[in-house]
């Protein structure tokens, strides 16, 4: 499997390699330039997630003009030609699916489903139904970590039971429960979260050599997702021999929150430049800000004397204080959290309104929690369609984003685009055309050229020009 898969990557320039402590990793056997592809693969196995206002196609994850099967109801397609190429798998799939009552399809959620497909395909290709080949073959998925060592009890308990479940579906497999309650603990840390070129989740997907790429909090390739296909795409200079590395998490974080979530959920300990940086250094994103409002300083609890000290000034902040105003924020953002999800956006500003004021007096201006909020805002402004709120609340976090994230991030190049979008639609032809400049200078690396949104953006761009142009002309 090692040979043929290695055999496969060598001439896109890459190889598997074995590191010392962190398992296995890719690395380069040449340069790549920032926006070039480092790799792309189809999934071993996805699916499309379901909601109430449908799903996407299950071939490409296209999200318009989709038909369901009319069989099993619980498949969608853009149209015949992505309803053949999935039928192989889709034919066992159906035949499985419309047996079900009710009640025991309510009870599939979106892991049980990609758990499904990938037994199914993993028997088309031992059958010679479906070819394998060397970098879409059962071995890849056989060679992924699965930590059922680090899992707890109870975490193993329920992945068996989900097992039983899957037996219950496809008893004609005859599967093994503790097989396939190990296959459930690597798709845990394995699988990914399908994205359209917005960042919005459309579904899940194994891609087994894209999970041989190990993270890092400063990493040289992003990963964005091609309908069902995962695009890696270097985001600076990589020269040969390098290892090339994606992040898994947001790392818009303290190091100590990175630490923790990747600990959690992927079982490692990160050990890259961001994360052996000073720890205290990062705390800024979580800290209180100074007493004295013309000071940048932010604040580190001193337990000895009770208070909150100033990093810049030395000046100290009262406990006191600090507990009251976190306690009334904390009531509001439970309020605030609810009413957003029921969609009621009047009332949802108002609780942000008043929690971005708390924050303003309690945090750092760099603060998770307050970017946070202005993120709720953002939408809720669009929601209301309250455009200049919505601009101010957009330029205020792109400015956290910026020192947050490196400078080519899919969600720096995306905020610029909204605000590019509101500025054009508030007649700042100038500063629009500035805004989708900035967007595209970004998302053209980390997003490639040809996808429809980017041509959707191109042409946004364009027409900014054109305006800009015109207005200058009619000035002279
Ligand atoms: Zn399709
Ligand atoms: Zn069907
Ligand atoms: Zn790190
Ligand atoms: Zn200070």
């Amino acid at each position: 499997m090692e040979e043929r898969l290695g055999a496969a990557l060598a001439p896109c320039g890459l190889a598997v390699v074995k590191m010392p402590d962190k398992g296995r990793g890719l690395i380069t056997l040449r340069d790549f330039s920032p926006g070039e592809v480092v790799i792309q693969q189809e999934p071993y196995a996805s699916k499309p997630k379901f909601s109430s206002n449908g799903s996407s196609c299950d071939g490409c994850f296209a999200l318009h003009n989709l038909k369901r099967c009319s069989a099993c109801q619980m498949a969608w397609y853009c149209g015949s030609s992505c309803q053949k190429s999935e039928w192989k798998l889709h034919q066992l799939e159906c035949k499985a699916l419309s047996k079900l009552n009710n009640e025991r399809r309510k009870m599939l959620t979106p892991s049980i489903c990609l758990m499904l497909r990938l037994l199914l395909k993993r028997k088309l290709q031992k059958d010679k139904v479906i070819h394998s080949t060397a970098t879409d073959s059962y071995d890849l998925v056989e060679a992924l970590v699965s930590h059922m060592s680090d899992l707890h009890e109870k975490q193993l308990v329920l992945y068996a039971q989900i097992a039983n479940l899957v037996n219950l579906v496809l008893p004609e497999l005859e599967i093994n429960i503790k097989e396939v309650t190990e296959i459930f603990s690597k798709l845990a840390c394995n699988a990914h979260t399908i994205c359209d070129s917005e960042l919005k989740p459309l579904g899940t997907g194994l891609y087994p050599v894209i999970s041989i790429i190990n993270h890092s909090c400063l990493p040289n390739a992003v990963l964005v997702f091609e309908g069902r296909v995962a695009v890696v795409r270097a985001i600076e200079p990589i020269v040969k021999g390098t290892e090339v590395s994606i992040s898994y998490i947001d790392t818009a974080a303290t190091t100590r929150k990175r630490q923790k979530d990747l600990n959690e959920q992927y079982f490692f300990t990160c050990g890259c430049t961001a994360c052996v940086k000073d720890v205290k250094a990062s705390a800024v994103l979580e800290g209180y800000c100074c007493k004295d409002r013309t000071c940048d300083g932010f604040l580190l609890y001193d337990s000895g004397n009770r208070v909150f000290i100033c990093q810049l000034c030395g000046l100290s902040r009262d406990n006191q204080e600090i507990k009251k105003l976190e306690k009334e924020t904390k009531v509001l953002v439970d309020k605030a959290s609810r009413s957003l999800s029921s969609n009621n956006y009047y009332e949802a500003n108002t609780f942000f309104t008043k929690i971005e004021e708390y924050q303003i007096e309690l945090c750092h201006s760099f603060s998770i929690d307050l970017l946070r909020t202005r993120e709720s805002l953002l939408k809720i402004h669009m929601e209301l369609k309250d455009w200049n709120k919505a601009l101010t609340y957009c330029r205020l976090t792109i400015s956290v984003y910026e020192r947050l994230y490196p400078a080519i991030h899919p969600l720096c190049g995306l905020q610029h685009y909204t605000c590019g979008k509101l500025e054009w639609l508030l007649e700042h032809t100038e500063t629009a055309l500035k805004s989708f400049t900035k967007s595209v200078d970004i998302l053209r690396i980390t997003h490639g050229m040809n996808t429809i949104f980017m041509r959707e953006l191109l042409s946004n761009l364009q027409e900014a020009r054109r305006e800009a142009a015109y207005r200058l002309s009619a000035c002279d």
